[in-house]
């Protein structure tokens, strides 16, 4: 068979091969659409790496998602756009007249869920984000595109934070973990970027009370689906986004890009992969 005949088909670069949901989200898409194409996981070791993505076109793939530990790598061997570089790490890769590009879909990811779910959240002045790993500088960078004021940024180990910090400029705020409490009372968005709440890790301490009436609250652990944050915020009646809505989002541009058709997160698959969620 030939390349021309080929069904499409992208895959998730990872090593060791961990369980991922993209591979469910990505079948539900191309069967909804009707679209012959595939999407299969790559467990590829970090020595590796370099000539699977070189060859990634030879061996039938008309790009990637990129996770743990190869996403610095996959920035560094591609053609990255503003967000990858943002962020310093690619995690979907896709061939543009024959040139290996790079994005960071997470921006976008967590933006849109916001959109999607919160509507209004941008109004937001202020917004205090805890973490400042991987994950963080995505959502920081995305708050920032969007013209958020402040953005205050709180991690346990506050030279992470102030990293950061110089990174993005005079519009995000280092402060100490300590000072969490008093920074809520103004927080009209509070993201929570860190493990905490995560099965197996502490919970996240911090008292939703503080924040204003109007506050959204955003988390992006998702496993549990509802972690304490979010429950104690829809307890107290604030708006919440969680982090499932975020892997969702994250996935559409990557599909578009490989298949040539905007996807939409639907109410099913929410419910396909959450059952998957449960059942994991
Ligand atoms: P990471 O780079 O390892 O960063 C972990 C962050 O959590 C750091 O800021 C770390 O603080 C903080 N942390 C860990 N344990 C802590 C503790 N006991 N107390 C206080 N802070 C603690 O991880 P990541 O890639 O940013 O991912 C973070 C979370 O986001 C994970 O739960 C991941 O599953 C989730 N995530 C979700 C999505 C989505 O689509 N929903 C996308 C990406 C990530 P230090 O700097 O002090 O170590």
């Amino acid at each position: 068979m030939t390349s021309g005949t080929r069904p499409r088909a992208a895959c998730l670069i990872g090593w060791p091969a961990a369980h991922s949901r993209s591979p469910l989200i990505h079948h539900y898409w191309l069967r909804t659409l009707g679209i012959e194409g595939g999407y299969v996981i790559e467990a590829v070791p970090p020595d590796e790496f370099g000539d699977f993505v070189l060859r990634l076109s030879i061996r039938g793939f008309v790009g990637a998602n990129v996770t743990i530990p190869h996403k610095e790598r996959a920035l560094a061997l591609s053609k990255p756009d503003q967000r990858a570089r943002a962020v310093g790490a690619a995690n979907t890769l896709w061939f543009q007249d024959g040139e290996l590009c790079s994005t960071n879909t997470d921006v976008e990811g967590f933006v849109n869920n916001l959109d999607a779910g919160v509507p209004g959240w941008d109004k937001a002045t202020d917004a205090l984000v805890l973490g400042a790993g991987g994950a963080a500088r995505a959502v920081v960078f995305g708050l920032i595109e969007r013209g958020i004021q402040r953005v205050h940024l709180a991690n346990r180990t506050m030279a992470r934070a102030r990293a950061l910090a110089d990174q993005f400029g005079a519009r995000v705020l280092p402060v100490a973990w300590e000072a969490i409490g008093d920074l809520l009372p103004r927080a009209g968005l509070l993201v929570n970027t860190t493990s905490l709440g995560m099965h197996g890790q502490p919970a996240l301490e911090l008292n939703v009370g503080l924040l204003p009436a109007e506050a959204v609250v955003a988390d992006l652990v998702y496993v549990p689906l509802e972690t304490p944050l979010l429950a104690a915020s829809r307890a107290r009646g604030l708006r919440t986004a969680d982090g499932l809505g975020m892997l969702l989002h994250q996935a559409v541009r990557g599909f578009e890009l490989w298949f040539g058709q905007r996807p939409q997160v639907t109410s099913e698959l929410r419910a396909l992969i959450e059952a998957d969620l449960t059942h994991a």
